[in-house]
């Protein structure tokens, strides 16, 4: 179990955890078993700088250990896709890819936060509003993206600041998208080694990958 005693101390010790972000306001701890494993999860509920966001994320093996220092943890931070994650959809790859992460952490330990940000953080109406796009004017996400002006509001601040309350510096994070990496390589770690997370491409999401490799995905198509 993650010490709250220690992340109490650490919220109170602003300056030291992260100079240049927020805290979360209030933090909530439980187990939760899954298809892959018993995790600890954590609620994060953050203030009006943050527009009060609610955060959850997925811990095994104890953050404040040695032994979980000198492993490297592995790190998933991932936006939500209702489409994919509740409903199913095979048009994109995210829902095999939180199934991946929990493999990957249940076996190596690590940390997953999933970040309340559908559509580039635009909400759930732009998601369908791109999709119907998409469809009618047969184009790829990117395209649609593009054409529509729609802005990437996606934001790690407050994963940054998690990873930070609980003293991870160093860490793997597990993304194909260099500018996820790029993006949490600026919030002050000391190491972030990039490890890829790749799922097997569906007859309904190859054009999908295949487009985010145009654009600078690190992946392969199978
Ligand atoms: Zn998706």
């Amino acid at each position: 179990m993650i010490d709250m005693t220690q992340i109490q101390e650490r919220t109170n010790s602003v300056p030291q955890v992260a100079p240049s972000e927020d805290v979360p306001s209030q933090i909530a701890q439980t187990q939760l078993k899954t298809r892959y494993g018993e995790f600890q999860l954590l609620g994060f509920r953050f203030g009006p700088r943050h527009n009060n966001q609610e955060i959850m994320a997925l811990v095994k093996g104890d953050c404040w250990s040695a032994q979980w220092r000198e492993s490297l943890p592995y790190v998933r931070v991932h936006s939500k896709c209702t489409t994919s994650e509740v409903f199913g959809s095979l048009q994109c790859d995210c829902a095999d890819q939180m199934a991946l992460a929990e493999q990957i952490i249940e076996e190596h330990q690590g940390i997953i936060i999933y970040l309340d940000q559908e559509a580039r953080g635009n909400g759930l109406f732009a998601k369908v509003e791109i999709y119907k796009y998409m469809e009618q004017h047969k184009v790829s996400a990117h395209k649609a993206w593009e054409e529509l002006n729609a802005p990437d509001k996606r934001d790690y601040s407050t994963a940054a600041a998690i990873l930070h309350l609980l003293d991870i510096r160093a860490f793997r994070l597990l993304t194909n998208n260099p500018e996820k990496y790029l993006a949490l390589s600026a919030l002050g770690f000391e190491t972030i080694q990039r490890e890829p997370l790749e799922v097997p491409a569906t007859p309904y999401d190859r054009e999908y990958l295949l487009d985010k490799q145009r654009h600078g995905h690190l992946l392969h198509v199978f």
